[in-house]
């Protein structure tokens, strides 16, 4: 996970929203999708973009165009509607996520708490690191003393982040990084290559292959 700095405007079709259904009432988002598709593709869209189309908690990689469902993502709220009525159509409270049933908005549900990571706000990729043997995100000397309890129980309670099928995604995928770093060892050239692309490619856990391509092979 990492903090999204670099935001969209809050797009014109979630300010029409917005007004068209003012009194923000917790039905209002169902009927909003089934009836204003249009709006509800582009606000998605938008938010997938400024993400570069990775789900905001897990970065799993995900297609707004994708044939299947499951893929295509959705709309999360960070604060849920339920709770929040009034922040259902706030710019802030949107976020892109996956859709998948049992880590980040799925196993979220309602279970909001106020120091829940936040990445508009929090600089996350300082406060978790990942472990390149078994895949698994854990708390990092970064993350400050008043907010560990806060950022443990987002990891582990709320959002899932190391289920099982999560952690041997990201192990597979660092091991390949490591594994192909032990290839080309001594050669500071390949390396170079292989970091450059290794940075570039649309694969998941962007974060995760960040930080470990920055401990294999520092820069400069
Ligand atoms: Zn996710």
């Amino acid at each position: 996970m990492r903090q999204i700095t670099d935001r969209s405007p809050t797009p014109s079709e979630l300010t029409t929203l917005k007004q068209k259904f003012s009194s923000q009432q917790v039905g209002d988002w169902e009927q909003m999708h089934q009836n204003h598709q249009v709006e509800y593709l582009a606000i998605r869209e938008q938010l997938a973009y400024d993400q570069s189309y990775f789900c905001i908690y897990c970065e799993l990689c995900l297609d707004p165009s994708a044939v299947a469902d499951g893929n295509k993502g959705h709309i999360e709220h960070h604060k849920p509607k339920s709770k929040y009525p009034r922040l259902m159509f706030d710019w802030d409270n949107l976020m892109y996520c996956c859709t998948s049933p049992d880590t980040c908005g799925g196993a979220k549900g309602n279970a909001y708490f106020n120091g829940l990571i936040n990445p508009y706000t929090d600089p996350v990729e300082s406060w978790l690191e990942v472990n390149k043997i078994n895949g698994k995100l854990a708390l990092s000397n970064g993350c400050p003393e008043n907010r560990r309890d806060d950022v443990y129980k987002s990891l582990e309670k709320i959002l899932n982040l190391n289920s099982p099928g999560l952690r041997s995604k990201r192990q597979r995928i660092l091991r390949s990084i490591s594994k192909a770093v032990e290839v080309l060892s001594g050669q500071p050239d390949a390396l170079a290559v292989f970091r450059q692309k290794a940075k570039a490619e649309e694969m998941p856990f962007i974060t995760a292959r960040l930080q470990l391509l920055d401990k294999l092979i520092p820069e400069g």
